[in-house]
C-alpha cells in the first residue's frame, strides 16, 4: 500500500494490528474516523486512553474492573461459598446474562496451551488456590470451554484442588464439544450452570 501521508500510514498500521483487521479494513476505518467530526474521534481516543491508564484487575477474581475489588466480589447479594472458574471476562459476562449463577468468579486469564506457550504459571491458578485456602469456599465450578485446552486446564485445576475439602463440579455439557463458552446461547448456558455435575463424573464419560 502506497500512502501519500505518513500520518495516515501510521494510523492504518496501528489499526491493522487489531485481530481480524487487515490493511484494507484498517484504511477504511481510519478514513471513516477522519470523516467524522473531531469531537467524535476525540471521544474514542479519550476512552481508549482512560482504559489503558485506569483499568485494573479485581484483586480477588482477576476480572477487569474500575476499582480494586469488582462489583460482583464486593456485592453482599452473592454467595461467597461458590466460585465459578472461567477463562476471561467474556465468560463472566455470558454467565451473568443467564441470571442463573449467584456465586463469585475466578478469571484465569486464558487456558493452558503448550502450543501457544501458555502454562499453568501464566494463569491465576495459584491465586485461585489462595482463595480456597482462605476457607470460605465450599464449591468450585469449572466452566471452561469444551476444547482440548479447556479440558486440559479443567483437569489440571481439578488435580490441584483435590486435596481440599470442597466440591468440584463442572457445567453440564449441553454445550457442544469445541464450543467457546461465550458464544453459547443464554438458555443452554444457564441450564448448564444450574445442572452442573461433579467433575469426577465428567471424566468417566
Ligand atoms: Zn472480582
Amino acid at each position: 500500500m502506497n500512502f501519500s501521508s505518513k500520518l495516515l500510514e501510521n494510523a492504518v498500521n496501528e489499526v491493522s494490528q487489531l485481530p481480524g483487521i487487515g490493511k484494507r479494513t484498517a484504511l477504511r476505518l481510519v478514513l471513516h474516523l477522519l470523516k467524522q467530526s473531531k469531537t467524535h474521534t476525540k471521544h474514542l481516543t479519550t476512552a481508549l486512553d482512560a482504559l489503558v491508564e485506569q483499568v485494573k484487575l479485581c484483586k480477588s477474581c482477576y476480572s477487569i474492573s474500575d476499582v480494586e475489588v469488582c462489583e460482583i466480589c464486593s456485592s453482599s447479594q452473592r454467595n461467597k461459598e461458590i466460585i465459578c472458574v472461567v477463562e476471561d471476562i467474556r465468560d463472566v459476562m455470558a454467565i451473568e446474562n443467564t441470571v442463573q449463577f449467584k456465586g463469585l468468579y475466578h478469571v484465569l486469564g486464558g487456558r493452558i496451551s503448550p502450543m501457544e506457550g501458555v502454562g499453568p504459571h501464566n494463569l491465576t491458578i495459584s491465586e485461585l488456590i489462595e482463595r480456597i485456602e482462605s476457607g470460605v469456599v465450599k464449591e468450585v465450578v469449572l466452566a471452561l470451554s469444551s476444547t482440548m485446552e479447556g479440558d486440559t486446564t479443567n483437569f489440571y485445576i481439578y488435580k490441584q484442588l483435590q486435596k481440599y475439602q470442597i466440591t468440584i463440579s463442572t457445567i453440564a455439557r449441553g454445550i457442544s464439544v469445541g464450543d467457546e463458552l461465550q458464544y453459547t446461547d443464554e438458555v443452554t448456558l444457564g441450564r448448564s450452570i444450574a445442572n452442573r455435575v461433579p467433575f469426577g463424573d465428567s471424566l468417566a464419560q
